[in-house]
C-alpha cells in the first residue's frame, strides 16, 4: 500500500513539476490528471518473477554463490543440496533430455535445477557477472545443450537494463532515466510471451534489452526505477509497444514502414523537437549525422553475403506480403544465392520520415529489392563497426569512372530504428527541464501512464 501511495504521489509531483516549471522552452501540455486510472481500477498484474535468458545451447554451465543457498529440482521443488555460509559452485551438463548437476562429489539428474540464495540480497554469479534473483537451468528446447535463465523480479531486472540502455548521466538528466525506466518496463511486460518457447521471457541482449546483472548498477538509474515503480504506458486499453533507439535523427518513424508489424497510433512520424522550426532535441548527438564510404569492390564483397541472407530472411513468416518480391531475376535459372557483380544501386522509395522504404540493388543475377530497416543489414559498413549501418535514414552518392561504379557513400542521420523514444533526444529534453511524463508523451503520443498491480 505504501508503494501505491508513493507511486501516485510521484505522478502528482510530475504533473505539478510539469505545470510549474516556467524556465524551459515551449512545453508540451501535461496529461490531464483524469487520464490516470484509479489505483485499484486496473487488472494489469506485474509478473512475480521474470525469466531472462542468459545463455542457450551451452555444453557446460558453471554457477557460483557466495553465501547460503539451495539447489532445488525445478519440477518437484525438492531440495537437493544446501550451500553453507561459504557458498560454493554448481556445475551442470546435459544428458539426453535431462540436466546433470554436480556439487562437490554429489551428482544428480533432473529436468531442471534452481540455484536459489537463502538471503534474497545475496547474488548468484555466472560468466563473471552477478545477478539478483536465482538461476534456473533447463535443457535448451530449441538446440542441444543447456539454457540458463535468471529468474528475477521485474524492478530488479530493470536495474540491470536501464544504465546499459541509456547510459550513466548526471542528475540534470534524471527525467530521461525515469522515462527510459517506464519504456523498458513497458517493453518487458508487453513482450513477456514472445520467447516462451525458448524457456524464458526475454533475451539479455539487443534481441530484447541489454541486461548485465547487478554488478554495475547505477545509483541514479536505480532511483529513477524506484520512483517510477510499477508504472507502464498504455494506449487504447493496451500496453504500448515501447520501442526506443539511440537517436532518431530528428524525425521518428511509423513502425509499419520500418518493420512488418501493424500500425500503432503512438508509433508515428513526428518531429523530435518542440515544434516546426525548432532544433531537434537529438541534434547535438554524435549520431545525428554520419557518413559511410565503400569502394564498389568492397561493397560488392559485402553484398555477396548480405543479399542472399536478406532474401532468406524475407521469405520467412509474414514478411513476403510486407516486403513484396525481394528478388527479380534477369533470366530463368539464376541462383539468387550468387548475386555476382554489382552493377548499380538506387533508392526507389522513401518513407514519410525520410528513411529508406526500398533500395534496389542491381546485381548480375538480378535486382534485389531491399525494404525498410533491413537495408542496414544489407549495406553493412566496410569496417565492420558498427556491424550494421547506423540508420535507414540516408542518401546515396555514387562516383563513376568510364561508366563503371567505383565509389559509394551514404550520408545519414540517427542511430537505430527511430521508432518510439529517442534516447539522446530524451536526455536533451531532460536537460532542458522537461519532466519524465512530458518526455514519454512526446515520444509515445496519446499514451497514458498506468501502474501495474503487484501479486
Ligand atoms: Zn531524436
Amino acid at each position: 500500500m505504501q508503494r501505491r501511495i508513493f507511486a501516485r504521489a510521484w505522478l502528482w509531483i510530475l504533473i505539478i513539476a510539469g505545470l510549474s516549471s516556467g524556465c524551459a522552452p515551449k512545453r508540451l501540455a501535461p496529461l490531464e490528471p483524469d487520464a490516470f486510472p484509479q489505483p485499484d481500477g486496473g487488472t494489469l498484474v506485474a509478473p512475480t518473477l521474470l525469466g531472462v535468458g542468459l545463455a542457450e545451447g551451452q555444453l557446460h554451465l558453471l554457477m557460483t554463490v557466495d553465501g547460503p543457498a539451495l539447489v532445488l529440482d525445478s519440477h518437484s521443488r525438492q531440495r537437493l543440496h544446501q550451500f553453507g555460509q561459504e557458498g560454493g559452485q554448481l556445475q551442470c551438463t546435459r544428458q539426453g533430455d535431462t540436466v546433470v548437476m554436480t556439487v562437490g562429489n554429489v551428482t544428480s539428474s533432473s529436468g531442471g535445477f534452481i540455484l536459489q540464495p537463502m538471503d534474497p540480497s545475496q547474488r548468484v554469479s555466472h560468466d563473471d557477472k552477478d545477478y539478483r534473483g536465482e538461476f534456473l537451468v533447463i535443457p535448451s528446447p530449441k538446440t542441444g545443450g543447456l539454457t540458463l535463465v535468471n529468474q528475477v523480479g521485474l524492478e530488479s531486472y530493470l536495474c540491470g537494463v536501464v544504465p546499459w540502455e541509456i547510459g550513466r548521466h548526471g542528475s540534470e538528466k534524471k527525467a530521461a532515466l525515469a522515462a527510459q525506466a517506464v519504456a523498458a518496463r513497458t517493453y518487458t511486460i508487453s513482450h513477456l510471451r514472445s520467447r516462451r518457447s525458448r524457456g524464458f521471457d526475454v533475451y539479455a541482449s539487443v534481441m530484447d534489452q541489454v541486461y548485465k546483472g547487478s554488478r554495475h548498477e547505477d545509483i541514479l538509474c536505480n532511483e529513477a526505477i524506484e520512483e517510477t515503480a510499477g508504472l507502464v504506458l498504455e494506449s487504447n486499453g493496451d500496453l504500448v509497444d515501447a520501442y526506443y533507439s539511440a537517436c532518431c535523427g530528428g524525425h521518428s518513424s511509423r513502425v509499419e514502414k520500418v518493420w512488418p508489424r501493424k500500425a500503432e497510433s503512438y508509433l508515428v512520424n513526428h518531429l523530435d523537437s518542440a515544434g516546426k522550426g525548432h532544433k531537434a532535441f537529438c541534434s547535438e548527438s554524435k549520431y545525428f549525422h554520419w557518413v559511410e564510404n565503400w569502394s564498389a569492390g568492397r561493397l560488392e564483397e559485402i553484398l555477396q553475403e548480405t543479399l542472399p541472407a536478406y532474401v532468406a530472411y524475407m521469405t520467412k513468416g509474414e514478411r513476403p506480403a510486407w516486403a513484396r518480391p525481394s528478388f527479380t531475376s534477369r533470366k530463368a535459372g539464376v541462383d539468387l544465392k550468387n548475386p555476382g557483380k554489382l552493377l548499380d544501386l538506387d533508392i526507389t522509395d522513401y518513407t514519410p520520415s525520410g528513411r529508406i522504404a526500398e533500395l534496389q540493388i542491381s546485381m548480375e543475377a538480378g535486382i534485389y529489392h531491399v525494404r525498410g530497416d533491413r537495408v542496414r543489414w544489407v549495406l553493412a559498413p566496410a569496417s565492420g563497426k558498427p556491424v550494421i549501418l547506423r540508420s535507414a535514414g540516408f542518401e546515396l552518392e555514387k562516383v563513376r569512372r568510364d561508366g563503371q561504379l567505383t565509389e559509394i557513400s551514404a550520408r545519414g542521420r540517427g542511430f537505430g530504428h527511430g521508432i518510439g523514444l529517442c534516447q539522446t533526444g530524451a536526455l536533451a529534453m531532460a536537460a532542458q527541464g522537461y519532466s519524465a511524463q512530458e518526455i514519454l508523451v512526446h515520444y509515445y503520443p496519446g499514451s497514458i501512464l498506468r501502474r501495474l498491480e503487484t501479486q
